[in-house]
Formats: structure tokens, C-alpha cells, sequence
């Protein structure tokens, strides 16, 4: 096996299991082979975790794949034609025997004009960060001994916008520094660690997770009270119910109750918070957004706000947190531990973004684009699978 998969293959693993860094599908990884001709990046829709090495990524030409983001025809393209065409260069890109429906990763041409070795994470202690108002100054001054400091980069729809954003950001970040960020901030969205080798990039990453967890308040344990399976069963029945009658759909529901879901539901304002809306691109794609606060099941109707919601041409929700219950989740038992894995992080990051200033969140025109991105509707389908 070439010395750039088996790296790849590592740091995929190390960091896919922890949901606190990255949950579902999300995030991406690629290390460039040592004659810098290829890439190797991690397949859109699998998960990192479930990387080996026969699965869950794909082998890239590197010239192919920088010549995209070069290329000035596609940015005369109509939005949505503009990101199908970059997606269809993508897999034109690919240099391996890797057979069936496996994607590169969307941001395949952004790891491209970085360092040897990527890891792009959605992690709760960033987001707490990139999520608040006022995130970016904290940042600054947690980083601002670090020789060569992170870079900023203000809200981008995903994709190639992104990926251009980023490429001529990290230009003008090269001629003040004289070299390549390492640590990239991407504002309601997550983090880019990029080094030259599988373990200076795994080490960044411990580093910039516990700096960023020094100012952050963590849940407190112990508050999960017993409930009984007479409760659980007669509120799924009821979910279950409410969301046949909104969507046409038969879910199956799942019950969820932690350390993490009860210290968030236990605080008094965790409604308030949770209409702040969405935080990032992920929560929208596999959570459908944040959770539904249900104050009292007999009276919540559910079925009337998920309604409301569709009528409106947004996401209908798919988690519900219930008042001295816990969390609900209509869907796929896959899909159902992404989703309560997204609704603890984004707990997580309310909580401490409002102490930042205020939670910052997707505005209605990013999370149209989000919504239509026929990229991030492949992700998810082939995450449920
Ligand atoms: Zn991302």
C-alpha cells in the first residue's frame, strides 16, 4: 500500500471516532502522495471511521484537480450547473481501481492548494467559536503567540465558492507570512489542520481542540434522570404519529437520553437557543436543522409545526427534544445516532457561543443554497444507505 493511503487510513480512523470532532459523513481527509503527483482524499458519504483500504476513498491526479479552481470557464456557469460541473471534473480527477458510486470529497479542490496532509473537522470546540458573535476576536487573542497563526475565513456557501475563497486567502496569507496557514477557522462552518505529515497534523489537531476547550464551559455529568419505558413508549407512538401525519413518512424513533442531552435540556433557556436556528451546513444536511423543544406531548402539535414547516420550504425536523423525557429521533437507526451525534454538538456550541457574544446562525438565502446542493443531497443518501 502507497505511504500516502496507509497515513490516510490512520488519521481517518483516529479522528472519525470521536463525535465531538466530526459526526455522520461529515469532514473530510487527503494526503498527497511524496512524488506530489496524487492525492489521496476520503470518498464523499462515508464516514471517516469506516475507512479502509479497500473503501472510502479515491486516488486523485493533483494537476487535475488544482486546474479546477484555475479554470475561469466554470465561474460564467449558472450556480447549481457550475457546482454539478465541478463535482463531474472531480470524478474525472480520480486515478484508481475504485469501482461503484464513490464520490471524492466535494472539497477535494481545496485540499488540493494545501499541505501534504488535511484534516477537515466539524468539532464542538471550534464551533462553539466559529458560531458566536463574537468568536473571531476570541480566537485571535487564544492564538495570538501561535508563529504561525490561523486564518479566518469569513461564511462561504459550500463547494467551489469555498473552494476559490480559501485558495486566494491563503495567497494573501502567504505573502504576509511567508508561508501556508496550518489552522483554518471556517466561520459557521468548522476547521482545516493541514501540516506536512500524519502526526504533526494529528498533534495540531489535539492542540487547537484542548486551547479552544481551555475557555469553554463543558456539560455536567450526572444529570440524567430514570424514565420510564411506559413514557418512552407512549411518546414515540405519539412522534411517530404526529410525523406520519406532516410528512406522509413511516419513521421508525429512536430514544435517546445521555449526559450531554440532559445537562443542555435542563437549562432554562435551551428553547430560546434552539430557535436561533441552523449553525452550520451538517446540521442542515443531517439533522434537517436543530431540534424541535416539545414543552408538553399531549399538547405540543407536532404534526402542525412540521406542517409550517414544509409549507414554508424549509427542513422539516427530525429530532425532538421532549421536556423531562429526553431526545427523539424519526428516521433510519443509522441515521438516528448522526442526528442525536449533531443535536449534542450543536448543544454543545449554543451553550457556550452565547456566552461569546450571541449564536451565530445559517441566514434563510445559505440555507437555500445548502437545501438545493445536488452535492450534499448525494452525501447524505449515501451516508443513510
Ligand atoms: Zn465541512
Amino acid at each position: 500500500m502507497d505511504e500516502a493511503l496507509s497515513q490516510l487510513i490512520r488519521i481517518s480512523k483516529k479522528v472519525g471516532r470521536d463525535s465531538t470532532l466530526v459526526q455522520g459523513g461529515g469532514g473530510n481527509t487527503s494526503v498527497k502522495t511524496a512524488d506530489g503527483k496524487y492525492m489521496y482524499i476520503k470518498a464523499s458519504g462515508t464516514a471517516l471511521k469506516d475507512m479502509n483500504k479497500s473503501r472510502g476513498w479515491r486516488r486523485m491526479r493533483l494537476d487535475s484537480v488544482l486546474s479546477i479552481i484555475k479554470d475561469k470557464s466554470l465561474a460564467r456557469l449558472e450556480t447549481h450547473a457550475r457546482e454539478i460541473e465541478v463535482v463531474n471534473r472531480l470524478l474525472l480527477a480520480c486515478d484508481d481501481e475504485v469501482r461503484g458510486p464513490a464520490r471524492p470529497s466535494v472539497e477535494a479542490h481545496l485540499h488540493g492548494f494545501l499541505d501534504k496532509c488535511v484534516i477537515h473537522l466539524h468539532p464542538s470546540a471550534a464551533g462553539a467559536f466559529v458560531n458566536a458573535k463574537n468568536g473571531k476576536a476570541m480566537l485571535e487573542k487564544l492564538f495570538k503567540t501561535e508563529a504561525i497563526p490561523p486564518l479566518w475565513v469569513p461564511y462561504t456557501d459550500p463547494g467551489s465558492t469555498l473552494a476559490k475563497k480559501i485558495a486566494r486567502l491563503v495567497g494573501n496569507y502567504q505573502k504576509r507570512f511567508g508561508k501556508k496557514p496550518q489552522i483554518l477557522f471556517l466561520h459557521k462552518h468548522g476547521l482545516f489542520i493541514t501540516t506536512g505529515n500524519a502526526d504533526s497534523a494529528l498533534r495540531l489537531v489535539h492542540k487547537v481542540i484542548n486551547r479552544c476547550n481551555s475557555k469553554l464551559k463543558q456539560p455536567k455529568a450526572g444529570k440524567v434522570k430514570s424514565v420510564s419505558q411506559e413514557k418512552i413508549k407512549n411518546i414515540k407512538q405519539c412522534i411517530r404519529r404526529e410525523f406520519f401525519e406532516a410528512t406522509g413518512e413511516q419513521a421508525t424513533i429512536s430514544f435517546f437520553y445521555d449526559n450531554e442531552i440532559a445537562a443542555f435540556m435542563a437549562r432554562k433557556d435551551a428553547k430560546e437557543m434552539l430557535a436561533a436556528g441552523v449553525l452550520t451546513p451538517d446540521e442542515l444536511v443531517y439533522s434537517n436543522g436543530p431540534a424541535m423543544w416539545v414543552e408538553q406531548i399531549e399538547t405540543a402539535d407536532i404534526a402542525k409545526r412540521l406542517t409550517l414547516q414544509i409549507k414554508k420550504g424549509e427542513k422539516h425536523c427530525l429530532a425532538f427534544l421532549v421536556k423531562d423525557a429526553g431526545l427523539f429521533v424519526a428516521g433510519k437507526k443509522k441515521v438516528a445516532q448522526t442526528v442525536r451525534d449533531i443535536v449534542a454538538y450543536s448543544a454543545f456550541i449554543r451553550s457556550n457561543a452565547k456566552r461569546m457574544g450571541g449564536i451565530c446562525s445559517l441566514n434563510k438565502r445559505q440555507r437555500d443554497f445548502i437545501n438545493k446542493w445536488e452535492a450534499e443531497a448525494f452525501r447524505k443518501k449515501v451516508a443513510g444507505a
